[in-house]
């Protein structure tokens, strides 16, 4: 059952459940799925509303107003700023991603076990590998078909082919793709196969009950467990409150709210303060995009959002990979303005992008700010400064090999427009600063980090909080570092290893 507040009429409205969840995202749905089909009883609290594909419309504005965290302006700060994507509805960012599915890494999962080899009782690889071998059946996660490419991916494959650069068809969690394209809007189709269409409906067909544009305040505590969530009700967003939510767990509360948000909620019920870990140690994979224009139409608006990627220069930090964005928001990276742009904007069917993103070094922290939103600090080193340059040359590069006319670098510093390598030759020059690209974020960690011992992290290896029994990290934010591929199998998977050790303790 999906409740939204219209129904609970501006009442305080009490509930009790074996587990309550916060969140419905990648980490959050996953858990419900397999809580739910376990036999326990089990209730989601999502902060967004639940928005039917049939209401998704292709204009981006639409869509970051109704299920994008703060407009899609949420950022972080530091000498540049940088915006933080986050989707806050039913699937929360699953709602809104490029479908591209990847497992955790074996050198990161090497890492991890290495470092703290007490992590091993959650992050045991061949079960791991076994749940998603599971979810990518459940989830139909294949390589995007040839006939949903379209022009914009398939030209990657073009370019890293001249260049002799490893690349190939994204796995993606998509049954049946139109290739429109629409993946970041919301998939009009429900043919992404995002936790909204797929894990959420599947835990209330097992008794699931799902509470929409409910915000969890804080965390209750009882005889120094935790035993439930206290939730504000609103009418679409935070601040038109409209009534209350109590939820009692039976057996535990689970916090998925996000590498960014879930610290805000610790820090609010005054959770996870032993380690002082809480909100530090943010980590993230910061991207900047590269324009290509070619002679020939590539028409970015059909084909997979995402559909063709380079893990070629992977231990260097770098991941290279198509992103297809309508002409509203491409057009903020055209170089001109007034007769030109207009003249860039009527080439717009002839410009192919990609973007690289970065497995970064730097580390910020999470705080909370005015009306509950996150102040997040985050400054990139001048090492990953120096990836991104190394990334947007490559880009540049895959560009030209594969036809492309003249490319838009986006780089502070270097011309708007370049046609051959050599113009690039200044960005050696340049000073490895953050405020030379236009980055973006939407994979995010380490905000609440696991560890076998308290003083060094928040939860233990169950994603239990070392100083409060019964309440549980179940997302990113316990992971010990980043990852350097898409994220969302990845906090998927553990979350199913964490939530089916709940139902080992729950049979006892
Ligand atoms: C534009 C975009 C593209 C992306 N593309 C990809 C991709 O192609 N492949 C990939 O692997 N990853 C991708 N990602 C990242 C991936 O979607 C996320 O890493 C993943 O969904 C995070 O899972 P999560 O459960 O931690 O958080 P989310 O999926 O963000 O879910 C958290 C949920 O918690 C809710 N919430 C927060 N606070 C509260 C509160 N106090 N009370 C109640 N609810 C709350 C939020 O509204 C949200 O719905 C992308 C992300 C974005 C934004
Ligand atoms: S490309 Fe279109 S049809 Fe395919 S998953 Fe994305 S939004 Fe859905």
């Amino acid at each position: 059952m999906i409740r939204s507040p219209e129904e609970l009429d501006g009442r305080t409205v009490d509930d009790i459940a074996d587990v309550v969840i916060v969140g419905s995202g990648a980490a959050g749905a996953t858990a419900a799925r397999v809580l739910a089909e376990a036999g326990l009883e089990v209730v989601v609290l999502e902060e967004g509303p639940a928005v039917p594909a049939a209401e998704l419309r292709p204009d981006f504005h639409s869509g970051q107003a109704r299920v994008w965290r703060d407009g899609g302006a949420q950022v972080a700060r530091g000498r540049a700023l940088m915006p933080l994507l986050q989707g806050v509805c039913v699937g929360g960012s699953t709602a809104i991603n490029g479908a591209i599915i990847h497992r955790i890494p074996e050198t990161i999962l090497g890492g991890w076990l290495k470092a703290d080899p007490g992590l091993a009782v959650t992050v045991d690889p061949e079960r791991l590998g076994e749940i998603w071998d599971r979810m990518d059946e459940e989830l139909g996660v294949g390589p995007a078909p040839p006939d949903v490419l379209g022009e914009n991916n398939r030209l990657l494959g073009v370019g890293a082919r001249a260049l002799g650069v490893d690349a190939a068809p994204i796995r993606r969690n998509v049954i049946g793709c139109e290739g429109s394209a629409r993946c970041l809007q919301g998939c009009p189709t429900a043919r992404r196969q995002s936790m909204n269409i797929s894990y959420i409906p599947r835990a209330v067909a097992h008794g699931a009950r799902v509470y929409t544009c409910a915000w969890a305040q804080r965390v209750t505590l009882g005889r120094g467990r935790a035993t439930g969530v206290v939730a504000r009700l609103h009418r679409g967003h935070r601040g038109q409150w409209c009534g209350r939510l109590r939820v009692r767990a039976r057996r535990a509360v689970l916090i998925a709210a996000s590498a960014v948000h879930t610290p805000l909620l610790l820090l609010r019920s005054g959770l996870g303060r032993t380690s002082g870990l809480v909100g530090r140690r943010f980590q993230a994979h910061p991207g900047t995009a590269v324009l290509g224009v070619f002679d020939d139409p590539v028409r970015m608006w059909a084909g997979a959002t995402q559909g063709y990627e380079s893990l070629h220069w992977w231990d260097e930090r770098m991941k290279i990979e198509t992103l297809a964005l309508p002409p509203e928001l491409g057009a903020v990276r055209l170089p001109a303005l007034g007769a030109p742009l207009i003249r860039r904007l009527a080439e717009y069917g002839h410009v192919a992008q990609w973007a690289v993103q970065v497995r970064a070094l730097a580390m910020g922290s999470v705080v909370h700010g005015l009306g509950g939103r996150a102040v997040v600090r985050y400054d990139l080193t001048p090492a990953d400064v120096r990836v991104l340059k190394l990334g947007v040359l490559r880009l540049c590069e895959l560009l030209f090999a594969a036809g492309a006319r003249e490319v838009l670098p986006g780089v502070h510093g270097l011309p708007p427009s370049v046609r051959s390598m050599d113009e690039l030759a200044p960005l050696g020059e340049l000073p490895d600063s953050p405020q030379l690209f236009h980055c973006i974020a939407s994979h995010m960690f380490g905000t609440a980090v696991m560890a076998s011992a308290p003083k060094m992290g928040v939860t233990s290896p169950t994603g239990e909080l070392w100083d409060c029994p019964g309440a549980y990290v179940i997302d990113s934010s316990v992971f010990p570092s980043n990852l350097g591929v898409n994220p969302q199998h990845a906090i998927a998977g553990l979350a199913w290893r964490l939530a089916e050790r709940l139902v080992e303790e729950a049979a006892g």
